[in-house]
């Protein structure tokens, strides 16, 4: 799986990296990045935990 943040619309609020911390950092406090790429399979649920936290609607998983 790939999983995508739009930084025009990313808050850098941090929910994202507080749910699944291997993959997404708020590096410059600006928008989250990822740094797992590719996401396995077994990690959909908390990919799919952090999307549906997200305030801004901002992460993409694409399969
Ligand atoms: S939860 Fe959403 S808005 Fe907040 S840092 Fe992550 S991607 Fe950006």
């Amino acid at each position: 799986m790939k999983v995508v943040v739009d930084p025009d619309v990313c808050l850098g609020c941090g929910v994202c990296e507080s749910i699944a911390p291997d993959i997404f950092i708020i590096r410059d406090e600006l928008f989250a990045h990822i740094i797992m790429d590719p996401v396995p399979e077994t990690m959909r649920d908390i990919v799919d935990e952090a999307i549906a936290e997200c305030p801004e609607q901002a992460i993409t998983l694409l399969d």
